[in-house]
């Protein structure tokens, strides 16, 4: 069993790319076969080294791994030719020098008539020895697959072109090229969006007039945006790399897109050993799946709840570094994680919120300060810096003591020690269980940031 992912290089790994990757590799794993990677690189105007980086980039974050390749098309230039002229000596093929404007109006003709544009075989008989190079399409009978996802298709040969194979500088075109690598490659299923269904009837022609052995298809139905519409950059992030910047785990996007089309009773949350047991390309919908951006942050979620530390450690380098975060400062990171993970949506948000524990600040954020940092605050803020101040065991327990100490003393509820105390911490009111963030933080920074409340109140009493 052999899978494969063909991109063209021609922009960066997008949802619906990854998407086709992930069923296709699913299926090689869970079948224990073969997933090659292989890049469709012989449009040498929009291919770029820069998008098959991005490509590389992304199967890779993914971990979505290749048993072989990546394969580049343009390095196989003359196998293609070679098949080109087998098929032109078995007369399966032949040159067409039929001019742009000719075609055109032939179209037009066609159209006006109601009728599908399709080549009239002009040059079917004419021998020929330059030019384009067509396929000799039958023009009898139907051709019949048994799409693994779409069920049985039929289509008749009519309604097929003579497909241009060569254009008449000799390179090979896609329907050719893809035909060619299947075969070579031994991909016994092709897996991929249902955008190419229409190919297929005249690539299994291509396979026939060849006499190679066809292999099984699975096309895969299209994501819409939460519109309706097939989605597509006016969405919002569509790169794969986007997400990963945006802050999501790359297993929390394999789910979201396993899910994508395909499910397994309402299952939601599915680890990537048990989607290639579950996964069966038998299962995959018909219709479109519809992105959802809340399920996706959902998902992320769950996974930044449940991850493995030392993966969230691993996941987290590229947004410290992003955001400019220095931690050889500061605590551990792994105790700084297992104080956010309960309430980060992403590892953005993550590492926003670890800024507090590496980095200080020298300003709050003026909305919640104008509201904690009353004078009303100013005994309990003295209070706080005085007893922990004279604090020798710095544990979330005991800075808790202290603070339940200060709530007696002062005859205020929690909130009104607890509140400003956060904010006092964080600069932005944001941050978890206070003792904790307190304990992490340290003693010396506890106290110079209770101290820069007091300063901020001084200042506003004046
Ligand atoms: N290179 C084609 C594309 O990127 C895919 C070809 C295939 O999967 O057959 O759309």
């Amino acid at each position: 069993m052999k899978s494969r992912f063909a991109p063209s290089p021609t922009g960066y790994l997008h949802i619906g790319g990854a998407r086709t990757a992930l069923f296709a590799w699913l299926w090689a794993k869970k079948e224990q076969g073969q997933f090659i990677l292989r890049i469709e690189d012989t449009d040498r105007e929009r291919s770029t080294q820069a998008s098959v980086d991005a490509i590389l980039d992304g199967m890779k974050w993914l971990g979505l791994d290749h048993d072989e390749g990546p394969y580049y098309q343009t390095d196989r230039f003359d196998r293609y030719k070679t098949v080109v002229q087998q098929l032109l000596e078995e007369d399966k093929a032949y040159y067409c020098e039929c001019s742009q404007e000719r075609l055109q109006v032939l179209r037009d003709e066609l159209m006006e008539k109601g009728e599908k544009a399709k080549y009239d075989g002009h040059c079917q008989h004419k021998n020929l020895t330059a030019g384009v190079v067509r396929f000799r399409n039958p023009s009898e009978g139907n051709v019949i697959f048994s799409d693994l996802v779409k069920g049985e298709i039929s289509v008749h040969n009519k309604e097929l072109d003579d497909l241009i194979i060569a254009r008449s500088d000799g390179t090979p075109t896609y329907n050719l090229t893809v035909v060619v690598d299947d075969h070579d490659m031994d991909v016994n299923c092709v897996i991929r969006g249902d955008d190419h269904i229409n190919n297929t009837p005249r690539q299994i022609n291509l396979y026939e007039a060849l006499g190679w052995g066809l292999p099984d298809f699975a096309h895969l139905p299209m994501i819409l945006g939460g519109d309706g519409a097939r989605l597509s950059k006016r969405h919002g992030a569509v790169s794969v790399m986007a997400y990963r910047d945006a802050g999501f785990l790359p297993e929390a996007l394999l789910n979201y897109l396993v899910r994508l089309g395909w499910s397994h009773g309402d299952q939601e949350v599915f680890s990537i050993d048990e989607m290639i047991d579950l996964f069966d390309l038998k299962d995959v919908n018909k219709a479109p799946g519809s992105f959802n951006q809340d399920k996706l942050i959902w998902l992320n979620q769950e996974y930044i709840k449940s991850a493995d530390i030392d993966h969230l450690v691993d996941q987290l380098d590229w947004h410290l570094n992003d955001q400019s975060i220095d931690i050889s400062n500061g605590p551990d990171i792994t105790n700084v994680i297992d104080a956010l993970r309960e309430r980060s949506k992403t590892l953005v948000e993550m590492a926003q919120s670890m800024k507090m524990f590496y980095q200080d600040f020298d300003q709050f954020d003026e909305k919640s300060a104008k509201k904690q940092f009353k004078p009303a605050a100013e005994p309990i803020i003295k209070a706080l810096i005085d007893h922990y101040s004279k604090l020798e065991d710095w544990s979330s327990a005991a800075i808790h003591d202290v603070v339940k100490t200060v709530c007696d003393e002062q005859s205020v509820g929690f909130g009104k020690v607890g509140q400003p105390f956060r904010l006092a911490l964080s600069g932005t009111g944001n941050a978890g269980s206070i003792d904790i963030v307190a304990e992490l933080v340290g003693k010396d920074r506890t106290l110079a940031r209770l101290q820069m409340a007091l300063d901020y109140i001084a200042q506003i009493d004046n």
